[in-house]
């Protein structure tokens, strides 16, 4: 008889969630996204009740979109890079716990709503402002050393696991987590962006901002990027500090 194992899922909706179980097959080299398409086709949980399929949210399947974060025994990550074979070797346990995320609000069984973490970005400024169309010729010029940091900050895929990370994160704080802060050192490396910085920098200097950092460093634990968030959010307090100064100093012209 074919190896299974239990995917024990944490479904339902706001106010109504329980732990329900399925039996799959051990396939190689399966991942936790293809294991939930299995359980789509035939929704029967271990008690031989047909129940309605899970809903869970996937775009790129290959951990660039963001949108299949979830707890996976309890950690957060992406389903998709998440292999069923590495997590019951390294676990020992033939059960695999999948829960949504709990910093945002739950939409249905493993689909959580991350709007909160766009609105944060658009708090921040995070994009560069272009102003016509016309072509204006080569920017100025980037060295390797931070187009290479730029780099790694652009790979943020606004997944959430950061913030899901983040003690700091939770009900009675206004924090906006690390991942806003983050973006706001990616345009501001950029010496377009730089001309705007203030623009990027007064929102951190508020109750939501910088100073709700604990500095406690799981968000890059966690993130799978492996985005450097505690070196962005240590930059951006030394910013944030320069700009208040500086603000201090700035008289108004008219
Ligand atoms: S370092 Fe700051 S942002 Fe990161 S987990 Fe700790 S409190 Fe949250
Ligand atoms: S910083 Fe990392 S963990 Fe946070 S949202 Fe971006 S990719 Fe996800």
């Amino acid at each position: 008889m074919a190896e299974t194992y239990i995917l024990s899922i944490y479904r339902g909706e706001p106010g109504h969630q329980y732990w329900e179980d399925f039996e799959l097959e051990l396939q190689p080299f399966a991942n936790i996204i293809s294991a939930l398409m299995l359980i789509q086709r035939n929704p029967v949980n271990t008690k031989g009740q047909k129940v309605n399929p899970i809903t869970w949210e996937a775009g790129c399947l290959e951990e660039v979109c963001g949108s299949c974060s979830m707890l996976i025994n309890s950690y957060p990550r992406q389903a998709c890079s998440a292999l069923i074979e590495p997590i019951i070797k390294e676990t020992g346990n033939r059960t695999i716990k999948l829960a949504p995320l709990t910093k945002f609000p739950l939409v249905r069984d493993l689909i959580i709503d991350r709007s909160r973490m766009f609105e944060n970005l658009k708090k921040v400024h995070a994009w560069l402002d272009v102003d016509n169309t016309q072509n204006l010729g080569p920017g100025p010029k980037i060295s390797q050393e931070k187009q290479k940091i730029m780099y790694s900050l652009s790979t943020c895929m606004t997944c959430g696991c950061c913030s899901e990370a983040c003690p700091q994160v939770n009900d009675h704080s206004p924090f906006m987590g690390p991942a806003p802060i983050s973006q706001v050192r990616l345009f501001n490396l950029n010496p377009v962006g730089y001309t705007q910085k203030d623009k990027r920098l007064h929102p951190l200097m508020k109750p939501e901002g910088i100073i709700g950092c604990g500095n406690n460093q799981n968000c890059k634990r966690v993130c799978p990027k492996n985005i450097p968030l505690t070196d962005s959010i240590a930059a951006m307090d030394r910013e944030v500090n320069v700009q208040a100064f500086q603000d201090f100093f700035s008289f108004p012209t008219d």
